[in-house]
């Protein structure tokens, strides 16, 4: 299969650790393409906000000092060969190994719905997929970002699954959390996501839904890479 003269971009969008991201970087690196994560990006202005005072004691975002740093903050990723994933970097900090705490997952949803925030982060994802060959996931990448997308996935799974998933990798991570938590958090973040004024998080007309609640990777990787072959093959 040819990849790499007719590129075509594959938009992953999808609840809450329904496995996008391990998904999408899978197939960028059997594609040869760049992976960018945009829940990622959310969750890199959220810890901004939290370590610079824009989050009141309260829990509750001041929306004007966080629209107020916008400029301030510089987003870039950078390639992590252990990783075998682009780590993202604030102002040349790689914040990868703080952006997934609960702390941040409880208020990502909040800052995300600020349509400035929004504003700025898509305008960078267009960017990045400016020449093609790129696999992003998120929440609006179908939809929104690159509504032209040759290929476009709506990741589910059941919201226990996905609680667990979360759980696991944040237990392995050493993060002492309770599943409790983790499975209000998934839940709620739905909620939000779906509801919020801007940019929802809803299925593209055009995009085909993969439920991977009982499907290992592999299997994943086998039904994606029969679409994208015909995608790639129709450029
Ligand atoms: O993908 P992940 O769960 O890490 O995303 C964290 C949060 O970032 C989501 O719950 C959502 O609020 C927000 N997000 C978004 N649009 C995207 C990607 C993520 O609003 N394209």
């Amino acid at each position: 299969m040819d990849c790499c003269n007719n590129k075509i971009i594959i938009a992953i969008d999808g609840y809450s650790s329904s496995g996008k991201s391990t998904f999408a970087r899978r197939i960028a690196a059997r594609l040869g393409y760049i992976f960018i994560d945009t829940g990622a990006m959310y969750r890199a202005v959220t810890l901004y906000a939290l370590e610079n005072n824009a989050v009141d004691a309260d829990g509750t975002v001041d929306k004007d000092r966080l629209i107020g740093m916008l400029d301030d903050i510089k987003i870039t990723f950078r390639f992590n060969s252990e990783r075998g994933a682009s780590d993202v970097y604030v102002n040349g900090e790689n914040v990868e190994g703080r952006i997934r705490s609960i702390a941040v997952s409880n208020l990502v949803s909040k800052v995300s719905s600020i349509p400035e925030v929004r504003e700025k982060l898509v305008a960078i994802q267009q960017e990045l997929g400016r020449d093609r060959g790129v696999v992003m996931d998120g929440r609006d990448i179908g939809t929104v970002v690159f509504p032209d997308a040759e290929l476009k996935i709506f990741l589910t799974a059941d919201p226990a699954v996905r609680a667990k998933r979360r759980y696991d990798e944040l237990s392995a991570k050493g993060e002492r959390v309770s599943y409790e938590e983790i499975e209000r958090n998934v839940r709620d973040r739905d909620r939000a996501d779906e509801t919020r004024e801007i940019s929802p998080l809803r299925k593209a007309a055009d995009a085909v839904v993969l439920d991977n609640s009982h499907m290992t990777l592999d299997e994943q990787m086998e039904w994606v890479m029969q679409r994208v072959e015909e995608k790639i093959s129709r450029q």
